[in-house]
C-alpha cells in the first residue's frame, strides 16, 4: 500500500496537455487524491489530428475508454507513401484490421479536442474537483522531497508528488532538473484540418496518405469517420523558429515550399482557401537519463520532446502515465515507485525519440524509393507497438 496515499497533500500534476490528463487518469484509478494545475483560463486543444497506436490505444482501453475512444476515431485501412515530385506508389501497407490483429489494439486518427475533451471528462468523472485552471506556474520552493509549488495568480500548493507534465518548455525541469532550452531541429510543420464536404472523393478513403520529396513531407488522413481532413506538411532546413498551435500561416508560403511537388500532391492546397492554416516550430532535446528528483517527476514532452515524424509523443506520454501509476501502485516506499518508473521508461523513450529524429531525416533525403522504407521498417514498428499495459509493467 503505497504511502503518498497516507500523506497529507495531494499528488499535484501540472499541466493538462494529453500526458497531464493520462497521469490524473492513471493516478485517480490507483485510489491517490490528484490535482491539476493548468496555465489556460479554459480547456481547448487546437483543431488538429492525431494518431493513436495500438501501444496508447491499449492503455486507454485498460481505463475502460475504449469505445468512447472507438465512437470519435478514424482507423485507416492503407497507408500510402507515394514520391511527392513524381507521384509513384513508394509503399502501400495494410494497416486497420492487419494492426489490430497484429498488436491487439487500433490504430486511430482522431481529433485532438475531441480526444482531449474524452481524457477531462474522464477526470472530472473520477475527481469532479482536481482540476485549477488559470494556475500558471512559475517557481518550486522547498526541497526536492517536500516541493511547494507556486503559481503566477499567487496561489500555492504543496505536493506529496508533483508530475510535470508541463510540455517541452517545462518549468519545474528548468528549475530543478536541467535549465537548457529545448532544440530547434530547423523543422516545421505546417497544419490545418478541412471539412470533407465539398473535397473530392478520393480524400474520403480511410487511408493515411504521406507525399515525400526532399525536405519536404505532405501528410493527409480522415478524421471523424470520414467528416474532416487532417493536414500536416513538414519541411527542413527553415530558420523560421516559433513555437505554438497558433502561429498563423499564409497558404502562399506554404505552396511555395511545396515547389516542384506533383499536381496530385499539391491539389489539397488549393482547398485551404478561406480556412485557417497555421505552423508550428519543431523542437527536440537529446534524451535525458534523470526524470525524478526527490518528490518531482518528468513525464511526456516534459522529459522527451520529440519530432513527430513517428506519431509517438503523445504515445510515449500515455505509456509513462501508465506506468508512473502502475509502479506508484505496486511500491510502498514512493521512492521505489520512481526510480523503478525511470528504470523502466527512460531507455524506451531514448530510443523512440532517437528514431524519431532519424525518421524526420530519411523521410526528407533526396531520392526516394521503396528500399528506404522496408529493411528493419517492421521490426520498428512491432517493437513501438507491440507494448501494452501488461508489458510495460511486466
Ligand atoms: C505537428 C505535430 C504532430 C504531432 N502528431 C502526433 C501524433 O500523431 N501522435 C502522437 O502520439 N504525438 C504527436 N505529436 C506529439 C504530441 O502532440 C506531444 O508529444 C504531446 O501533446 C505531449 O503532451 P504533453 O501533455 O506532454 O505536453 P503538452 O501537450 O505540451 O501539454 C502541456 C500542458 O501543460 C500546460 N503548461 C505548460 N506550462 C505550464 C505552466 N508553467 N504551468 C501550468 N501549466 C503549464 C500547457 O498549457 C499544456 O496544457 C505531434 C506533435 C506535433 C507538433
Amino acid at each position: 500500500m503505497s504511502r503518498l496515499r497516507d500523506e497529507a497533500a495531494p499528488v499535484a500534476v501540472v499541466g493538462a496537455g494529453l500526458g497531464g490528463l493520462a497521469a490524473a487518469i492513471g493516478l485517480l484509478k490507483q485510489g491517490f487524491r490528484v490535482q491539476v494545475f493548468e496555465q489556460a483560463e479554459a480547456f481547448g486543444e487546437v483543431g488538429a489530428g492525431i494518431s493513436l497506436s495500438p501501444n496508447a490505444s491499449k492503455i486507454l482501453a485498460a481505463w475502460g475508454l475504449g469505445d468512447a475512444l472507438a465512437a470519435m476515431a478514424s482507423i485507416p485501412r492503407t497507408g500510402n507513401i507515394l514520391n511527392g515530385i513524381t507521384g509513384e506508389v513508394i509503399q502501400s501497407q495494410p494497416l486497420g484490421e492487419v494492426l489490430e490483429q497484429l498488436f491487439g489494439s487500433p490504430y486511430y486518427q482522431v481529433l485532438r479536442p475531441d480526444l482531449h475533451a474524452l481524457l477531462v471528462g474522464e477526470v472530472r468523472r473520477l475527481a469532479p474537483e482536481a482540476f485549477h485552471l488559470d494556475h500558471r506556474l512559475v517557481d518550486i520552493e522547498g526541497p526536492d522531497e517536500a516541493p511547494v509549488l507556486v503559481f503566477a495568480n499567487g496561489a500555492r500548493q504543496a505536493a506529496s508528488l508533483v508530475i510535470a507534465a508541463d510540455g517541452s518548455r517545462s518549468v519545474v525541469r528548468a528549475k530543478r532538473f536541467v535549465d537548457e532550452p529545448a532544440r530547434f531541429t530547423g523543422h516545421i510543420a505546417f497544419r490545418g484540418v478541412l471539412p470533407m464536404e465539398g473535397l473530392p472523393e478520393r480524400y474520403r478513403e480511410p487511408r493515411s496518405v504521406v507525399w515525400l520529396g526532399e525536405r519536404r513531407q505532405l501528410v493527409h488522413y480522415p478524421l471523424n469517420h470520414g467528416r474532416a481532413l487532417n493536414v500536416v506538411a513538414f519541411v527542413s532546413d527553415v530558420d523560421w523558429d516559433r513555437e505554438g498551435w497558433h502561429e498563423r500561416a499564409e497558404l502562399s508560403e506554404l505552396t511555395a515550399q511545396f515547389a516542384g511537388f506533383c499536381d496530385e500532391a499539391t491539389e489539397i492546397f488549393g482547398h485551404f482557401a478561406g480556412h485557417e492554416l497555421f505552423k508550428w516550430a519543431l523542437y527536440d532535446r537529446e534524451p535525458v537519463d534523470e526524470w525524478v528528483r526527490g518528490r518531482l517527476v518528468l513525464l511526456g514532452d516534459a522529459a522527451h520532446p520529440m519530432l513527430p515524424y513517428l506519431g509517438q509523443g503523445a504515445a510515449m506520454a500515455i505509456e509513462d502515465a501508465w506506468v508512473l501509476a502502475g509502479v506508484l501502485g505496486q511500491h510502498d516506499e514512493p521512492a521505489d515507485a520512481l526510480a523503478d518508473y525511470q528504470a523502466r521508461r527512460v531507455a524506451r523513450a531514448r530510443w523512440v525519440l532517437l528514431e524519431s529524429r532519424e525518421a524526420g531525416r530519411r523521410f526528407h533525403e533526396p531520392g526516394q524509393d521503396e528500399t528506404r522504407f522496408s529493411g528493419d521498417a517492421a521490426m520498428r514498428t512491432r517493437e513501438l507497438f507491440a507494448p501494452g499495459p501488461a508489458s510495460l509493467l511486466g
